[in-house]
């Protein structure tokens, strides 16, 4: 039974977003990575509002490696926690250049290695521009996931565990998608939007703020 639920809240949740993306703008992994890391605790709106004018002047792993490290805190400071990110993303490339030959790599194990990367930015990694099948818990995926009983635990590592188990692994990164982007648009974290809620039929959060007719 549970399962049928499970099955009928991912099918109306991706026929409603059948245009869910990320939010953050990246052109290559390396883009992506840079952008993942300053994600952190801040909006993607600002994320990508910053790198807008970053990405111009950083192209390569090089180019992060040999910047100034108080010059980059400046030019990410509006980020927050700016001072850790820019270690990290300096860090990070200069680890791409001595052991990938400036490339960003491809499997969780050799993601894991650098500096910065945790299982959530990996798995945006190998998800979004690897093709490969992952799901990376952000804040939208772990609300939702509370709020349709999708996942109980309040480790973000545990609750990808199970959602890898209820969803088919070909769908994992598409699901992945789908379930942050309703967390955006319509399952908010301080005033979710119930009322034109497609899976409201289905949810018992006590967060809801419409009661089912
Ligand atoms: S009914 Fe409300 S709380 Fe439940 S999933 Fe929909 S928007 Fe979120």
């Amino acid at each position: 039974m549970a399962e049928e639920r499970e099955k009928k809240i991912l099918s109306l949740l991706e026929k409603s977003y059948p245009d869910a993306a990320l939010v953050l703008h990246y052109k290559n992994p390396l883009e992506l990575l840079v952008a993942t890391i300053l994600a952190a605790q801040c909006t993607d709106e600002r994320v990508n509002k910053v790198t807008e004018s970053l990405f111009k002047k950083y192209k390569t792993a090089k180019d992060y490696a040999n910047v100034k490290q108080e010059v980059f805190e400046e030019e990410i400071r509006s980020t927050g926690f700016y001072k850790n990110k820019a270690k990290n993303i300096i860090t990070c490339n200069k680890e791409l250049v001595e052991k990938f030959d400036g490339n960003v790599p491809d499997s969780m194990e050799d993601l894991f290695t650098l500096a910065g990367v945790g299982r959530k930015t990996a798995s945006v990694l190998l998800g979004n521009v690897f093709g490969k099948q992952a799901i990376a818990v952000d804040t939208h995926v772990f609300r939702v996931s509370h709020r349709l009983e999708l996942a109980k635990s309040n480790d973000p590592d545990k609750v990808e565990s199970e959602l890898c188990r209820i969803i088919p692994q070909e769908k994992w990164t598409r699901a992945c998608l789908v379930i942050g982007t309703h967390g955006r648009r319509t399952c908010i974290a301080r005033k979710p939007l119930c009322d034109v809620c497609v899976v409201e039929k289905l949810c018992n959060s006590p967060d809801k703020t419409c009661v089912s007719k």
